[in-house]
């Protein structure tokens, strides 16, 4: 029988981060304060380092992110990492593929939308709207299937699930990525050479 694997979505299958930091420099290009935001510099939930502007011109500036998220542009933008759709159709083969994510109402329709065209050897979405956007929810999926496997690139998810193995996915440094002792796995590579082999 197939071991159940969970997969985030966001900063995980995906590069979230380079959509947002391109919808922000499209939205923001002409104000005179403009540097354009380089998604490798992102570090923080909100953005307040890369799209500093969000954060000078809005009360809410989490709000306004989560209006990129769950804008028709992001899912357009929206790229794997590298090696991601390839590895995913591989472990096809050996494990059940649960999409686990965190979302709010437009983003959630718009992501099963869009996982449905790129991934469709996917075998499960599960989706949790978060309201706050804060993406903290996965606490109430347990994951208690013996031998099930769960990646996400947040601590915090990680360790609110009962996954038997746990990975944490730091493609890069960020400061919530920090407070994790478990395995780390960098990239799509090595995620392939930790399940695969
Ligand atoms: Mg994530």
């Amino acid at each position: 029988m197939k071991k159940d694997l969970y997969l985030d979505f966001d900063s995980t299958i995906v590069n979230s981060d380079k959509a947002i930091c391109r919808i922000y420099n499209e939205t923001y290009k002409d104000d005179p304060e403009f540097v354009k935001a380089e998604w490798r510099k992102h570090r923080n939930w909100s953005y307040k380092y890369v799209c500093p502007l969000i954060h000078k011109y809005n009360d809410n500036p989490v709000h306004v992110i989560q209006e990129y998220y769950g804008s028709e542009i992001f899912f357009e933008y929206l790229e794997f990492y590298e090696g991601a759709k390839e590895v995913i159709s591989e472990l096809k083969e050996h494990y059940k593929l649960i999409i686990c994510t965190s979302a709010f109402p437009k983003n959630a329709s718009r992501k099963v939308l869009w996982i449905e065209e790129h991934l469709p050897e996917v075998d499960e979405i599960i989706i949790l709207i978060d309201k706050s956007g804060y993406g903290y929810g996965k606490e109430r999926v347990a994951m208690m299937e013996d031998h099930s496997i769960f990646i996400d690139d947040h601590p915090k998810n990680l360790k609110s699930t009962k996954a038997s193995k746990k990975y944490l996915f730091k493609f890069k440094e960020t400061d919530y990525n920090g407070d994790w002792s478990g395995e780390i796995v960098d990239s799509w590579q090595k995620i392939k050479e930790v399940l695969l082999s």
